[in-house]
């Protein structure tokens, strides 16, 4: 069964007002697709239904512009922040939905954000965006974090590769600046999200050079070239027993996404492209990144 590792934070935590409803179309970018931006717990629930596992999480803004929120969360209580909502929303379904914090660098409020995530509300990773959240993944503050989340056998989940959003360097989301984090810290668990694209070449190679980074391959399946591209590519190199599966929710359904895994092969097959062994893609589908990270629910 699918263990979805990368969904994020409904907006909402009722039904959506008609006059609240918002969609984006960056985000899809190329196909048919438009990205509903705002949903509710509910629609979080009924769109996880058949998976085992689901990773939630939200982004924490940057500590100097309180506007930077990706994904925002307009429909909750203020007194809420993203990791509360993270946490209210496994609480619904604990030993299905593992809540993640997202914390800043250099948020001078990092300590006490970070205990009381792992103490109060029972988080079990992180997600970091370094482009949304503008910060050099070799700066000293985010290293000194990456310490203690190996320390505390925390996983990352980190944005790799492109973005529509304009205010976030593109190339703090490099996976190439993986690789010596992976150097520094090699028990340090790590998912790269999107397989970085369009850099699924850089990280491939550092997913395959570090024993404990993994790609997750959410929001690929609607440009299906390039998703070949990328899943032939780890493929060839022997890397696709280090991918997980992922939705992007609300980007993707998890649904939508087994879909797309599965239309892999006749997009290859109507192009006269390699097939991508169904096997692999069946493992993918089953793989259980709980187990894998070592997850304790
Ligand atoms: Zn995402």
């Amino acid at each position: 069964m699918i263990t979805d590792v990368h969904t994020h934070i409904p907006s909402h935590q009722k039904k959506v007002p008609d006059s609240e409803i918002r969609f984006d179309e960056s985000m899809q970018s190329g196909s048919q697709f438009k990205t509903k931006l705002t949903n509710s717990v509910d629609d979080y629930l009924s769109s996880m239904e058949n998976v085992e596992f689901s990773f939630i999480f939200g982004i924490a803004r940057k500590p100097w512009d309180a506007k930077s929120e990706i994904l925002s969360a307009p429909g909750w209580d203020k007194k809420f922040n993203h990791n509360d909502i993270a946490s209210i929303v496994s609480k619904l379904s604990p030993k299905k939905i593992v809540p993640f914090m997202s914390l800043h660098p250099m948020d001078q409020n990092l300590d006490y954000e970070y205990k009381r995530c792992l103490n109060e509300l029972d988080i079990k990773g992180i997600k970091l965006g370094p482009n949304y959240q503008d910060f050099h993944p070799h700066s000293v503050e985010a290293m000194n974090l990456y310490s203690r989340l190996e320390n505390d056998n925390v996983p990352i989940i980190f944005h790799q590769g492109t973005s529509p959003v304009t205010n976030a360097p593109l190339e703090y989301s490099h996976p190439r600046f993986i690789d010596k984090i992976a150097t520094v810290f090699p028990n340090l668990k790590m998912i790269l999200a999107h397989l970085g694209h369009p850099w699924q070449e850089y990280c491939m190679s550092v997913v395959r050079k570090h024993k404990n980074v993994y790609a997750d391959l959410s929001a690929q399946f609607y440009r299906p070239w390039s998703f070949w591209q990328g899943m032939n590519l780890f493929s060839e190199w022997g890397v696709l027993d280090k991918v997980f599966f992922g939705s992007d929710w609300p980007v993707t359904t998890p649904q939508q996404t087994e879909e797309g895994i599965n239309n892999l092969n006749l997009y290859a097959k109507q192009f006269n492209l390699p097939k991508i062994p169904d096997e692999d893609l069946k493992n993918i589908l089953n793989r259980n990144a709980v187990k894998i990270l070592d997850i304790k629910i």
